[in-house]
Order: structure tokens, then C-alpha cells, then sequence
């Protein structure tokens, strides 16, 4: 996800319609810097899951404490326990965790610890069954790989500048304080393909079919997100698959019943 966008003079973030912006890999991969890192991108390409799980708690930690989170029993953060209730309580073997960000941006994201949030931007735009939509299309992009594969570009990235690959170990997990900012940054608005949008996408709709629960809200959600995207410029809509064509889709399948 994560394509940003200006809406009523506020930078917000959006949720599912920024997804496939880019339209073809990761964002923000700079070939030239990699090649001149010598080995590092062949290195971000061997981490391990342990690796990508060790900084994905490094960047989880690091995103809650620049934002402002939801108490617990908060307005917001009994509504998020409720709506992912029926949820597997792990992703890709790690627990799942949620928390609320309390900000206007419109936004979710998922990492490969289990690590899941949800802006209250967002929550404020969906009702339940769309969030959940949401919240399913994000834990899709773990149970996919995606994160995976995005977090190793962004190590790639961000050790390539930084010469955090250069010293001979196999992977330099113990970052610094603003090498960790950046890849955070990096992961969170990391720019999915639009191949891996929809199969995001079809993840989520599989575990709502599965789950038993209205399937409905996760084409209504990209409706609203397309309004969003025609509201907030054209930008927006430079997006692929449109928030239009993956709405269809869903409601293809729900048609169809499979
Ligand atoms: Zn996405």
C-alpha cells in the first residue's frame, strides 16, 4: 500500500488504493547503488527469516514509538479486537499483534513478525466488514511473501548507502538508530506490485470466505477508496489495479461464489 496523496491539506497515506502504484516490484530500488555495494544485494536476498523477523521487531518498535497509540480498551482499540476476532491469531508462524495509530492518514500494514497496524484514519472511512477486508488484504501480503521480498529491498537499499553490508557478515541486523528509520520508512510505504495486489487481494477474500464473513465489505472498501483516489488527484489513480477493477473483481467472485 502506501501511495501518498494530499486530502483537505493532510498528507495522508492511503490503504489498499496506493498498493499497486508502482506497478511492477518493490519501490525505491536503486540497481546502481546495489551494484556498487558489491555483494549486498545478493546478501539482502539470503536473509533469513529469522533475519527479516529480528528487524521486522526492529521496525515495528521503532514505527510505535513515533506514533501515538490507542489504549488499551480505547474506543478504537476494542473496536480492532473485535473486528479481527476469527482472524488466525498467527501469521507465517509469528503472532499476530494489533495496535491503532491514532491519525487522520488512511493506512494498514502488516509485517512478517506479525506485527499489524491499523491507522484510525482508516477505521473512521471503513465499517467493520470493510476493515476487515483491509486488515485481510494486509496479512495477505506476509502470508504471501511480499513483506518478505520488501524487506530484503529495503535492506538491500538502505545497506548499499550505508555500507551496513560491507563488512564481510553475512547480514548486519544490528542497525543503527536512523538506518532502522530508514528501512521502517522503507517497509511501511513499500509499493507492492500489481501482480502481488491481487493476489492480496483474492488472500483476503479466501480467509473471509473461509471465516465465513461478509466478503461484500472488502468491495466496498476499494468503492470508497476509489472516491478517495478521485477526490484526492490524479495521482491517485495512476494506480494499478484500479480501486474500480479490484472492487469488480471481488464482486466477480462473490458472483460467481468462488
Ligand atoms: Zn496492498
Amino acid at each position: 500500500m502506501n501511495m501518498k496523496f494530499k486530502l483537505l491539506a493532510l498528507v495522508a497515506t492511503t490503504a489498499l488504493a496506493g498498493c499497486g502504484a508502482a506497478g511492477g516490484g518493490v519501490a525505491g530500488v536503486n540497481v546502481d547503488g546495489m551494484m556498487a555495494a558489491g555483494g549486498t544485494a545478493l546478501k539482502a536476498a539470503s536473509l533469513s527469516d529469522t533475519d527479516v523477523k529480528t528487524m521486522s521487531d526492529d521496525a515495528c518498535a521503532a514505527s510505535d514509538k513515533q506514533n501515538k497509540i490507542a489504549a488499551p480498551k480505547s474506543k478504537y482499540d476494542v473496536r480492532l479486537n473485535k473486528v479481527v476476532q476469527g482472524f488466525s491469531p498467527s501469521l507465517n508462524g509469528a503472532q499476530t499483534n494489533y495496535r491503532v495509530y491514532m491519525t487522520k492518514d488512511v493506512n494498514a500494514w502488516a509485517m512478517s513478525n506479525g506485527c499489524i497496524r491499523v491507522y484510525s484514519g482508516l477505521m473512521d472511512m471503513m465499517n467493520d466488514s470493510e476493515l476487515r477486508g483491509v486488515i485481510g488484504h494486509e496479512m495477505g501480503h506476509v502470508a504471501l511473501g511480499h513483506t518478505k521480498k520488501a524487506m530484503q529491498t529495503a535492506y538491500a537499499v538502505t545497506a548499499a548507502r550505508t555500507a551496513a553490508g560491507a563488512t564481510g557478515n553475512a547480514v548486519v541486523t544490528n542497525l543503527s538508530a536512523s538506518q532502522l528509520g530508514e528501512l521502517t520508512e522503507k517497509i511501511i510505504n513499500a509499493q507492492f506490485s500489481q501482480v502481488q495486489e491481487s493476489a492480496a487481494d483474492d488472500y483476503s477474500f479466501d480467509q473471509l470466505t473461509k471465516m465465513n464473513m461478509d466478503r461484500k465489505g472488502l468491495v466496498t472498501a476499494f468503492q470508497k477508496l476509489a472516491k478517495l483516489d478521485g477526490g484526492a488527484g490524479a495521482s491517485m489513480l495512476s494506480s494499478h489495479p484500479s480501486s474500480t477493477d479490484r472492487a469488480q473483481h471481488i464482486q466477480q467472485r462473490i458472483d460467481q461464489n468462488k
